[in-house]
């Protein structure tokens, strides 16, 4: 009987709780939603909570929860890619989400050779002032990527990176720096060129003591005083700082990838996907975190100090400089007479010096 009278009442308090969810305003279940949609740490987190209940199912797709979805929320996986994955993008894309327009049309352009669909969502993104979406339209032009080489399109490339660095993204802001030092598609300008790249080694560094707690502020400006011992460039401020952090074991490589970046190295992954290739003759990008593959043979430049790697731009040269090649890259003399014999047999297009550390690196179109 004891037993009957506590079944009864927890029947009564769920009835009361369900009551009182159900009376809730619809306005207030989905600013919660746009509260978690805006804050999950992976897809997983807002679709448990879609299958909960009809309701939370509904209002759980409701273009003003997908709107505010973060990257993380549409950071859906290479290896779990279909159907189901493509359509929850396509929703968070009818939302207007700026980050599902990126996530989405990088996957077509690159991943699905979806060209000109993928583009179009990356112009959506960088119309909403998406600055991983301009950078990336920017490469795309600087290559001629999806196009012939002829489709190049170098100043509409810098003045997509112009958009992106103002809005303060680094590699953007990198890439500007070493178009005005060259001349690559603006009228060279090796002072200001140099005063781009301090920026963005300034910025980078601040959001590396950011990240990094136990680097005290006290102790990256002993760092900083420290560059009078290092054997730079004469009058080269760009070497200010890329050797300081590998010096005193700090590492500029610990920044977190995007999570577009993280899917295309997983889709191009060996053997992660059957219709994972990039294509016949084409390669990857040699920095293991960009994921980009070249859309036609020998879009990316090379390294011609070893002729092993390629890039598709100048931040992933650098990143990658900093992470591995400095270690792996043929030693200087041997680089001047690969120079000079890859400069006859291929010629050396644009020129293209990038300083980097205390040495000069070409890369080279091929
Ligand atoms: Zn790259
Ligand atoms: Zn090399």
């Amino acid at each position: 009987m004891k037993k009957q009278r506590r079944y009864t009442g927890s029947v009564h308090h769920d009835k009361i709780r369900s009551d009182l969810f159900e009376s809730l305003h619809d306005d207030i279940v989905i600013s919660v939603l746009c509260k978690l949609s805006s804050t999950a740490s992976s897809p997983s987190d807002l679709i448990s909570v879609l299958l909960t209940c009809k309701r939370l199912n509904k209002l759980g797709v409701h273009p003003l929860v997908l709107s505010k979805s973060c990257s993380k929320t549409v950071a859906v996986r290479a290896k779990t890619w279909c159907h189901e994955a493509h359509r929850f993008l396509k929703l968070c894309v009818n939302a207007g989400n700026s980050e599902a327009y990126y996530t989405l049309g990088m996957i077509r352009f690159y991943c699905l050779q979806n060209r000109a669909s993928g583009a179009s969502l990356l112009a959506k993104a960088a119309i909403r002032s998406h600055a991983p979406a301009l950078y990336s339209l920017a490469l795309i032009q600087f290559n001629g990527s999806g196009g012939m080489k002829n489709d190049k399109d170098l100043r509409a490339g810098v003045a997509l990176c112009v958009r992106a660095a103002s809005l303060g993204h680094i590699d953007a802001l990198r890439e500007l720096g070493h178009c005005f030092q060259d001349g690559y598609g603006v009228r060279k300008n090796i002072h200001e060129g140099r005063r781009l790249l301090v920026q963005a080694n300034a910025r980078e560094l601040a959001s590396v003591l950011r990240d990094n707690p136990l680097l005290s502020p006290s102790l990256a400006t002993q760092i900083g005083n420290n560059d009078h011992q290092r054997p730079v460039l004469a009058n080269s401020a760009s070497d200010f700082d890329f050797g300081l952090f590998s010096d005193y074991g700090f590492s500029l490589t610990g920044r977190e990838m995007h999570p577009v970046n993280k899917f295309m190295v997983e889709w191009f992954g060996f053997g992660s996907r059957e219709d994972g290739t990039p294509g016949l003759g084409l390669r990857m990008c040699s920095y293991n975190e960009c994921g980009r593959p070249e859309t036609r043979k020998n879009e990316f430049r090379r390294c011609s100090g070893c002729g092993k790697v390629n890039y598709c731009s100048r931040g992933c040269q650098a990143h990658d400089w900093r992470a591995h090649h400095k270690m792996e890259c043929a030693p200087m003399e041997e680089w001047m007479g690969h120079a000079i014999n890859d400069v006859e047999e291929e010629g050396n297009m644009n020129g293209e010096d990038v300083v980097m550390e205390d040495r000069t690196v070409e890369i080279e179109e091929s």
